[in-house]
């Protein structure tokens, strides 16, 4: 306790409380956020990790502030790494470091049991993966530069988590990669909801999401629901928080009808319930 203290007092005479980081740890698959309010004429020009550049945006709640995600892809390595903070001040060019560390968060294991061309594709379902994928990802990549996003985050579904993000999936006895979102038990025809404002970037019937819509948030910022039965949205369509955009489902590489769920981060997958508490907590004080 006497050295956390110690180590804040530090920390705040070394950064005069401008710059806050959610945390200076960040597991594999997690996110953390930079918080940066700019005092005695100090203007923030760029954050960086070695050679990656993350954006500088503009803080909902107070434009004079500006924050930037630090989304860990599920196959980082644990790893010191250094964030780098540069800023112009009376004309002079300065920086400063963050140590951060990534470390291994605790993901289990998960056995299914899925339709076998699901899992050991025909060569024209492999043709179809691919191009999904990439289509996918040229969406993802994509930083819309303004933020369409004015209050918290909401759960798209209220409803009990069956498969957590992250667990280690087993399909058919093959070892496929990781969850990458968070599943909600829903039967076929439940609801669901936006989580947040935004516009739809893709609403269509996919090999393993089955039907998919994908909203972006504007800022690098994607929310994704999957396994639909029907789209009450099409793409281009303006959404508002909370609106219904469609029906939950049992399409795509399934064991049963739920919503997968998941955000996507300056292309970086990552676990959407911690992404929607740390942005919730940390910059919205207002609506939630
Ligand atoms: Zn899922």
């Amino acid at each position: 306790m006497r050295l956390l203290v110690l180590v804040s007092v530090l920390l705040g005479s070394l950064y005069a409380l401008d710059v806050r980081l959610t945390s200076t740890q960040i597991a594999n698959g997690k996110s953390a956020l930079l918080l940066l309010s700019p005092k005695d004429g100090k203007e923030y020009t760029k954050v960086k990790i070695a050679s990656q550049s993350f954006p500088l945006l503009v803080h909902p709640e107070d434009e004079k502030s500006f924050f930037t995600l630090l989304p860990m892809s599920y196959y980082e390595k644990p790893s010191h790494k250094k964030l780098q903070l540069f800023y112009e001040k009376d004309g002079l060019q300065h920086s400063q470091e963050i140590a951060l560390d990534v470390v291994q968060g605790e993901y289990k294991k998960e056995v299914l049991e899925v339709e076998s061309s699901k899992v050991t594709l025909s060569d024209a379902d492999k043709k179809r993966t691919a191009k999904e994928y990439a289509e996918a990802m040229k969406i993802y990549k994509t930083i819309t530069p303004k933020s369409y996003i004015k209050e918290a985050f909401k759960a798209p579904l209220d409803s009990f988590i069956t498969s957590e993000f992250g667990k280690a999936r087993v399909y058919n006895g093959l070892l496929k990669g990781y969850h990458s979102g968070t599943d909600f038990r829903a039967e076929v025809g439940v609801p669901i909801i936006a989580s947040n404002d935004g516009v739809v970037v893709l609403a269509q019937e996919r090999f393993y999401a089955g039907g998919s819509i994908v909203i972006d948030h504007g800022y690098g910022i994607y929310t994704t629901y999957y396994h639909l039965s029907k789209f009450l949205v099409q793409k281009g369509d303006v959404v508002k928080k909370s609106q219904v955009i469609a029906l939950s489902g049992k399409s795509g590489r399934v064991t049963g009808p739920h919503l997968h769920f998941g955000v996507r981060v300056f292309g970086v997958q990552v676990d959407p319930l911690q992404f929607i508490t740390l942005i919730n907590q940390n910059l919205f004080k207002g609506i939630q």
